[in-house]
């Protein structure tokens, strides 16, 4: 009987679909080992092409990122950074690692980019490391005229670990749309620091940069952190700048979410944080659209100190992980990237427009970037969670997301968070717009909440209509009919071969 590969190519004739034979080949070889992973796979690219993906975080990287995680290169050790391992043979790992490196400093005009981090939070880790080794371990150091940490006695080490704990880290509270690892209580950062996380304002949901001026003049933190998971509006970084110089801070920012609007120029002068922050962390698979990990952009002073993520954060690299990397950067310093991020923004500002037309009400009155945050309690009297539910039952994939000081808390929460990254990717463009906050707005106003065995509504609950569930699927299957994602992947063929 013949393989699925030796099937799928004696159906091709003069046109070859290499992309095809390159993802059967390789289901082929995990089939043969473990068939259900080889279904999971395939199940997973139908239900992305079935879905409207409208998660900020997510995207859609090119073939040609995945081919390049899929191979030897994860078999190699290599701690360390390049022509500096702890581990022989590492010579096409550092090639690698240089490429990558090099095609992000380019990318985004940086002294010095570090591309092992494995993700966004382990990325902010060592960031945190390296600023804390260059101003409070290496002064230590010299002060007390010793050259390495070997050299401290056992009460002057623990003196130096005392000091690491009592720095202070001001970031954006996570109620008001910061990461975890900014400063909230339940992650390592706020433990590790004194944390003064700064809110946005009450009545307009901005950052209010003097009210960040006042309090980090009272504070003095070491680090003064900027960036978000979930604020619609772009930063000024070089006011953030103003404020970090005024009060002695290091200033770092966290563009995991926008790295991809940065990278496709569509922030530029004082929305660059890159121009402006000592220390820029990111992940790569956001709106970058790259392979799941992350990296490090930083001023030359703190590349000694960066490259040491490794042994202090980090165990080994992924050097498959950063082969990927390299393609994706590759790939975003290009003018059809750049149009690309540009289309991400003036889709979610139609988005916005289309879903405020409907009288949705919209955290700041808007976006500037590739999301934004609605309202869904006081248009619908729904929770975010709920309506999450309600989208998912109709093909929409979302996320409920905390207000800023939510009355319904980061769980159940007030409201749901929005994206354009992936759909952008897909090819849609502002006229498909209408068409979707049509659908959120027709399924929301078609769904009430489910209820408790004692009969009261459940916050997490919800009940879709049958008719508005079956129009909204029909039309969220239409509107994806048009954007086919991986278009070159046959899945009809790989479901008769691989879901068994
Ligand atoms: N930083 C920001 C601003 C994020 O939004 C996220 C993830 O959502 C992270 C860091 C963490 O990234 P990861 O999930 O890769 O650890």
């Amino acid at each position: 009987m013949n393989s699925p590969l030796q099937t799928y190519l004696l159906t091709q004739k003069d046109n070859l679909n290499t992309a095809m034979v390159a993802y059967v080949a390789n289901l082929e070889q995990v089939a043969k080992v473990k068939p259900s992973i080889a279904r999971d796979i395939v199940n997973e690219l139908e239900n992305q092409r079935s879905h409207l993906k409208l998660i900020a975080s997510e995207n859609y990287c090119s073939l040609a990122t995945q081919a390049a995680m899929g191979n030897l290169l994860t078999d190699k050790y290599a701690e360390g950074y390049p022509e500096h391992r702890y581990y022989g043979g590492c010579v096409n790992v550092d090639s690698v690692e240089m490429t990558a490196a090099r095609e992000a400093e380019k990318l985004f005009g940086a002294d010095y980019a570090y591309v092992q981090p494995h993700s966004g939070a382990d990325t902010n880790l060592v960031a945190y490391w390296a600023i804390l080794s260059a101003k409070v371990e290496t002064p230590t150091l010299e002060e007390l005229g010793v050259k390495s940490l070997n050299d401290l006695t056992a009460e002057q080490f623990d003196a130096l670990r005392v000091k690491f704990c009592n720095q202070k880290l001001m970031g954006l509270d996570y109620s008001c749309g910061g990461h975890l690892t900014h400063g909230y209580k339940m992650n390592v950062s706020a433990r590790m620091f004194d944390s003064y996380p700064y809110g946005v304002d009450k009545e307009t949901g901005l950052l209010d940069y003097d009210a960040i001026e006042k309090q980090a003049m009272e504070v003095k933190p070491l680090i003064l952190l900027a960036g978000y998971s979930a604020y619609p509006r772009s930063i000024n970084f070089r006011r953030f700048r103003e404020i970090a110089d005024k009060c002695g801070a290091v200033l770092m920012v966290d563009m995991a979410h926008f790295a991809g609007l940065v990278a496709g120029k569509v922030f530029t002068g004082d929305e660059d944080p890159v121009k402006w922050a000592d220390i820029v962390t990111t992940t790569t698979h956001k709106t970058l659209r790259g392979p799941r990990g992350a990296m490090i952009l930083c001023k030359e002073e703190f590349a000694d100190y960066v490259n040491k993520g490794c042994p202090m954060v980090l165990g080994g690299p992924l050097p498959h992980v950063m082969a990927a990397k390299a393609i994706a950067f590759k790939e975003a310093n290009t003018k059809d990237y750049q149009d690309y991020a540009h289309n991400v923004q003036a889709n979610a500002k139609a988005l916005a427009s289309a879903c405020q037309k409907r009288g949705m009400k919209l955290q700041t009155g808007g976006t500037d970037n590739h999301l934004m945050l609605i309202d869904i309690y006081s248009t619908y009297g729904l929770t975010g969670k709920q309506a999450e539910a309600a989208m998912f039952q109709c093909g929409v994939t979302l996320n409920a997301n905390a207000l800023p000081y939510d009355p319904m808390g980061a769980w159940w929460t007030s409201g749901i968070r929005v994206g354009t990254p992936a759909i952008t990717s897909l090819g849609m463009n502002t006229t498909d717009m209408d068409e979707i906050a049509d659908i959120l707005d027709y399924v929301l106003k078609g769904t009430k909440a489910g209820l408790t065995k004692d009969g009261k509504p459940a916050k997490g609950k919800v009940i879709v209509d049958a008719i508005v569930q079956e129009n909204a699927k029909k039309r969220v299957k239409a509107i994806l009919s048009k954007y086919v994602l991986y278009p070159e992947l046959d899945l009809d063929f790989l479901k008769k071969h691989f879901v068994k």
